[in-house]
Order: C-alpha cells, then structure tokens, then sequence
C-alpha cells in the first residue's frame, strides 16, 4: 500500500464486522482479467445482474468506464497501466470492504499488477477471486467489437495487448474460462469460486 506524508488513517465508527452484520452483506472482489475481447466485460455483467438479482450488493468496476473518471488521466503507457491496475485494485477493496461484491473487469495484462491487487485484498482479509478468461487471440480478434485489433494489425494503433503488447498468461487463476464459453456457465463456476457452498 502506499503511504502519504503527513496525513494518519481515521477510524470509524463502525468495522468491517459490524458493517456487515448489520447490512447483512458479505463484501469480496472478482477480477476479470483477458485479453480485449475476450468475454470479460459480457460475463462479468451477467454475474453482476445474477447477484443483484438475488438481492446482493454487487457493483460492476470495467476497465473502460473506470477511464472515464478515475483513471481518466491515464494512457496506455506501462506505467499507465501499472497505475490503472493500482487505482482500480484500490478502489475494488474499497468496495469490497463496504460490504459489496466489487467486479472487475480490466485487461491486466500484467502478472506483477493482479498479485498485487490480490494481496491488497488478502491483507486486509478479502476475499478476491481472480477469473482469466482465456479466449484465443484469434478468436478475440475476429470479434473485435471496436475495431481496435484491426487497427493495430494495420499500423494505425501501437502498444495494443494481444498484438504488440504483451499479456502474461494468470499462473494460478482461481477460475479459467476457456472461450468461447457460454455466459450462463460461466457465471455458474465464477459463483462457486466465489461461495463453495453453492457447489454443495
Ligand atoms: P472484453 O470485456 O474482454 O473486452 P467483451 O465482453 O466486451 O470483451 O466482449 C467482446 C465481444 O465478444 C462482444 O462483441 C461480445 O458480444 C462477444 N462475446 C463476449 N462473450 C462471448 C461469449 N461467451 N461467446 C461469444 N461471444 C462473446
């Protein structure tokens, strides 16, 4: 975590536990990560209208719609995106530690920056679920519903992960998708990593 000089952490008046309790709401983060196009935006709403149909609080995080706002100011350098990983892990836990399930779905192309948003999460005693949801590029890119594959394939585009940026493949996701695969199943086992007790 990173500190800043000069300011000291306030506490509330309420804890985690008491929160929870009183809200009746069990906070957690799952954590999309892809190649673009792969599926992770798709499957990650379908999870958020399943849980927020059951009656959960479950709040979407995508990658693009978090540049809008508070990662607006950020590019695609990869220290830019080493930022935007940070920024959205940080505001996950946030939200995690509200009580609600806080669902990501960002490229995170890097390895170094999923570990670190899960040990964000971990040390502060969330649970985090990391979900790779493993498209071919081939496939990926004939969907390409913005055209961006395309675009870097003709030299009109750089630093596009999949084509000349790189993607390191999750060592030990909790859940892998291999697509294309169909939405409802998906969410069924993101749910079971999310809860065993749904398995049983
Ligand atoms: P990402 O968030 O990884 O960039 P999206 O969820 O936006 O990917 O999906 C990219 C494209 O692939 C969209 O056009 C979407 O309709 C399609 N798509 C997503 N999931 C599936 C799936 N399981 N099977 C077939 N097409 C899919």
């Amino acid at each position: 975590m990173m500190t800043s000089a000069n300011v000291t952490w306030h506490e509330g008046v309420v804890g985690r536990a008491q929160r929870w309790s009183s809200l009746g709401v069990r906070g957690a983060t799952i954590w999309f990560t892809g190649l673009p196009a792969s599926g992770k935006s798709t499957i990650a709403a379908a999870t958020e209208a399943r849980l927020v149909g059951e009656g959960r609080s479950a709040y979407r995080l995508d990658g693009d719609n978090l540049r809008h706002g508070v990662c607006g100011d950020l590019g695609f350098s990869t220290a830019d995106r080493d930022e935007n990983v940070r920024r959205t892990a940080e505001v996950a836990r946030l939200f995690a530690d509200s009580g609600s399930i806080a669902i990501v779905s960002v490229v995170s192309p890097f390895e170094s920056g999923r570990r670190a948003a899960r040990a964000l999460h971990e040390r502060d005693g969330l649970h985090f679920v990391e979900v790779f949801v493993n498209t071919p590029v081939e496939e990926c890119m004939r969907r390409d519903p913005k055209g961006l594959y395309a675009r870097a394939v003709a030299g009109q585009l750089t630093g596009m992960t999949g084509v000349d940026a790189p993607y390191e493949v999750p060592s030990s996701p909790d859940v892998e998708l291999l697509g294309p695969c169909d939405v409802t199943d998906a969410v069924e086992r993101v749910l079971t990593a999310l809860e065993p007790a749904r398995a049983i």
